[in-house]
């Protein structure tokens, strides 16, 4: 008797761990966004990274010091983020946003840019906040003109005095538990 209940226990256990892992949706097969969390792609342009997110630089910026900070975890677009990760993508772009300021990069301003969904003009699906520096009367930003993409070499010097930057800012803003 008290064999079969173990063995009912033990199918319950499979079914419901295979129904729970049918409810997770998977990545897609191929993402860009999941080659460069997962360091396979793009790790030169990396500035910053925790268990939560990481940042990197947007390969086609609409200024110098275009960062995109993503979920580490693959995640379609902002709307299915769970809360934790959007917190720390919000803290995680103050930072490098008070980073950039103190670079000689000297963003005068920044615009924060969420697309979510293709109508709203998402191209990347796997959810990302742009930081975007801004300038007086710039004409640089996303969406605002033509962007071209930049070779790796162009982009790594900023990246590497951004990720210098940015350490000391997130010292002060550990991972909340
Ligand atoms: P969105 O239009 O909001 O989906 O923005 C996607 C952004 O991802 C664009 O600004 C692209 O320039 C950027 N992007 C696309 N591929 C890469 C890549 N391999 N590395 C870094 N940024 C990328
Ligand atoms: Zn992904």
């Amino acid at each position: 008797m008290r064999h079969r209940r173990s063995v009912l226990l033990l199918l319950i256990a499979i079914v419901s761990s295979a129904w729970v892992r049918a409810e997770m949706p998977a990545p897609p097969k191929s993402c860009v966004f999941c080659e460069i969390a997962a360091g396979r792609l793009e790790p030169e342009l990396v500035v910053y990274r925790d268990e939560l997110v990481l940042a990197f630089m947007d390969i086609a910026p609409g200024n110098p010091g275009h960062v995109l900070v993503v979920p580490a975890v693959h995640a379609d677009d902002i709307v299915a983020v769970p809360a934790a990760t959007a917190q720390r993508m919000i803290v995680v772009a103050q930072c490098i946003a008070r980073a950039i300021r103190r670079t000689e990069l000297r963003a005068e301003g920044f615009n924060f840019i969420l697309n979510a969904g293709r109508a709203a003009g998402q191209t990347v699906f796997h959810a990302h906040l742009h930081v975007v520096p801004r300038y007086d009367g710039d004409s640089g930003g996303h969406g605002d003109k033509p962007r071209r993409r930049l070779p790796s070499d162009e982009l790594a010097p900023v990246a590497a005095k951004i990720r210098a930057a940015v350490g000391d800012e997130l010292a002060v803003a550990p991972v909340a538990r």
